[in-house]
């Protein structure tokens, strides 16, 4: 029996085990799991050493002694296998009660099977001159090599059956482990005198480290600062135990910077770093290149440290002072507010873009109702990521009728979600988010198709019908393609462009303004008509409507409220009519609810009323029943 590979394995392992302890790692269960393999394993080569030579020394050990180290070193084995599984679990059962029932179970089989192992007999095969000992085998061997098998397979099961905790990286140096093992066992098996599989163990163990334990993997290689994915790991963790924990970001915004060059600048930023390094209790992470993260497990702790790190900034960076630099800061005394990970970087990233006065406060301290509404938001996101998906968005049509023709002349498109129970979604909830997320792109899309649709299914004309009104979000207006993508649509139902009257409100910036503009020619040069709508809600001035190329303006239905109910009110509309009659323009007013308001409108001159007066927006089958009724009555009236 030989020991020179056993002694390779031993100082393999010791290399490895100088370089993971020289780095500088996070409080991982992961890691800890594998320096528990680490450890198991290197027993495990020592005592097979160990038993090589007892057994070699027998008549100085006595027999019993020899073959009690001998069976030790099956234990051994048995640990490692176990340990392996205890490497799996951690990442798999992240609540601590789970990984514990799990572990405990197999801690009463490797329990059983240390004392089947001491309790049956293990025979020596000897060399063929008889002089020495080749190799151990019988019950006590079979035992082992039975629980390990076992330990093996559930590993095996528990990669398929749990794959998606497992990231495939993971997945593919656990394989790759267990096959060195089962490969030495099989070399082993043909060849009795080669004694290998301890070192195939020690092989594995380079495996894993190369593979997914090297704690370099979790450092930012240009500033030393824990990565984003070190600080996705680590929080999860915290998350998984329950256990609460503040973050202070740290981020530097375009505006952080007063009058400072590039190049000062990397000095400046050097210098953060290094005190970053050095912040006591707490793990500092780079999440971007202009946001750093600064995690505390204890809370108490970050309390002080906070002060203590803004104070730092204030007082400056080597010549620089403390107004050369002003980061924001984003503070999360308890971030488990929130109860994953990504919703943590996300709500980072959402305050960041979304709160408006972000760089002119500097300082937030994020509390449980940002959560909520980014809670809420994110149901939002998905509420319409399931609609367009399962075909769940509705167009519902509110007529507009015209006072000079008496009768029902055009309607309004409007969105509608039907959402899982069959319940109906007002626009008011899911718009706002649709156009921060940019899916209104796509919503607006399919509610164009959805109209165009309709209109080759009942030609508008049998319906005394001239076109449909729809909405436009801003953030359409702003999209380059949007004339041509329309254009596409309406060429793929062969629609004429004279049904379709698009409702545009006012965009805030002169970019977007520019975009719109270039759609609008597109579209209007194809035959299409626009409609400024919302006006009078203070989104529209009366420059706007001078500006743009529209022949319809909606009055908004708090105008049209505030007519009756304020003197002032009154002549700023009357005032709004003649103007806008001045210009050759047509005139829908919106909200009108009672017979009286319709009256006024009517005698004020304006040509398009819509309203709950004459009908709430219908769902398509209601509003063609509507529309036949009304063309009954009139035709009856006629
Ligand atoms: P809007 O374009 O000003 O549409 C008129 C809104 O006033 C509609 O609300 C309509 O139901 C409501 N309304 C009409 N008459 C009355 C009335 O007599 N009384 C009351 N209380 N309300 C009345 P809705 O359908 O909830 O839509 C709200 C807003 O959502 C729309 O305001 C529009 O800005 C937006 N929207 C609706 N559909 C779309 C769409 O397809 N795309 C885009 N981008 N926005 C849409
Ligand atoms: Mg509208
Ligand atoms: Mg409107």
């Amino acid at each position: 029996m030989h020991i020179q590979i056993q002694c390779c394995g031993i100082v393999l392992m010791l290399v490895l085990f100088y370089f993971y302890m020289r780095q500088k790692r996070i409080s991982l269960d992961t890691q800890r799991a594998f320096l528990g393999v680490f450890w198991a394993t290197f027993i495990c080569i020592i005592m097979d050493i160990l038993s090589i030579g007892v057994i070699q020394y027998r008549h100085v050990f006595t027999e019993p002694v020899a073959k009690f180290v001998a069976k030790t070193y099956l234990v051994t084995l048995l640990g490692v296998a176990f340990s392996a599984l205890s490497y799996m679990c951690v990442d798999i059962y992240t609540k601590k009660e789970c990984y514990r029932k799990q572990m405990g179970v197999y801690l009463l089989m490797t329990l059983a099977g240390i004392a089947g192992i001491y309790a049956v007999p293990l025979y020596y095969q000897y060399t063929n001159d008889g002089a020495d000992v080749k190799y151990t085998y019988g019950p006590s061997v079979y035992v082992t090599y039975g629980m390990a098998l076992l330990f093996f397979v559930r590993i095996l099961y528990l990669l398929r059956k749990e794959k998606d905790k497992i990231n495939s990286r993971r997945r593919e140096a656990v394989y790759l482990w267990l096959f060195v093992w089962v490969a030495a066992s099989q070399v082993q098996f043909m060849y009795t005198d080669i004694l290998i599989v301890a070192f195939a163990g020690a092989i594995g163990i380079m495996v894993l480290y190369l593979k997914l334990e090297n704690p370099e993997t979790n450092l930012d290689r240009s500033t030393g600062l824990f990565n984003s994915g070190a600080f996705y790991q680590y929080t999860r963790q915290l998350f998984a135990k329950d256990q609460d924990f503040s973050i202070f970001a740290i981020i530097f915004e375009n505006t952080a910077y007063q009058h400072v060059s590039l190049d000062k600048r990397a000095f400046i930023r050097m210098q953060i770093v290094e005190y970053l390094l050095r912040i006591e209790d707490a793990y500092s992470f780079k999440n971007a290149e202009d946001e750093y993260l600064i995690v505390f497990p204890n809370m108490e702790t970050a309390k002080k440290r906070v002060e203590d790190i803004q104070r730092r900034f204030a007082s400056g960076w080597g010549e620089y002072n403390g107004d050369t630099v002003k980061p924001c800061w984003l503070y999360l005394p308890h971030a488990n507010i929130v109860n994953q990970a990504e919703i943590l970087l996300y709500l980072i990233r959402y305050i960041r873009h979304d709160e408006k006065t972000f760089t002119e406060n500097r300082f937030h301290c994020v509390e449980k109702d940002s959560v909520d509404k980014i809670h809420r938001e994110r149901e939002v996101v998905q509420l319409i990521l399931d609609a367009m998906e399962n075909d769940r968005i509705e167009v519902f049509y509110q007529p507009i009728f015209s006072t000079s023709e008496r009768s029902i002349t055009s309607a309004e498109a409007l969105v509608r979600i039907r959402d899982r129970d069959g319940k109906i979604v007002p626009p008011g909830v899911f718009i706002d988010t649709a156009e921060k997320s940019g899916m209104i792109l796509k919503l607006g899309a399919v509610v164009f198709e959805k109209v165009c649709r309709f209109i080759t299914k009942y030609p508008l004309e049998r319906f005394g019908m001239q076109y449909i009104e729809i909405n436009l979000s801003v953030i359409q207006c702003g999209y380059e393609h949007l004339a041509q993508d329309y254009i596409d649509i309406m060429e793929r139902y062969k629609i004429d462009p004279k049904y379709i009257n698009l409702e545009i409100t006012e965009s805030a910036s002169t970019n977007a303004k520019k975009t719109l503009l270039n759609n609008m020619e597109d579209l209007i040069s194809y035959g299409v008509r626009f409609s400024l709508d919302d006006f009078g809600t203070g989104q529209s001035n009366l420059n706007y409507i001078v500006d743009m190329p529209v022949n319809i303006v909606k009055f908004d239905r708090s105008m049209t409220n505030a007519y009756f109910e304020n003197g002032k009110a009154k002549h700023v509309m009357e005032a709004a009519i003649h103007m806008i009659h001045g210009m050759n323009l047509e005139i829908v007013s919106e909200g009108i609810e009672t017979k009286e308001q319709y009256e006024t409108m009517e005698d004020l001159g304006i040509s398009h009323i819509q309203g709950y007066y004459f009908s709430k927006p219908l769902p398509e089958d209601e509003f063609i029943r509507f529309l036949e009724d009304s063309l009954r009555q009139n035709r009856d009236v006629g």
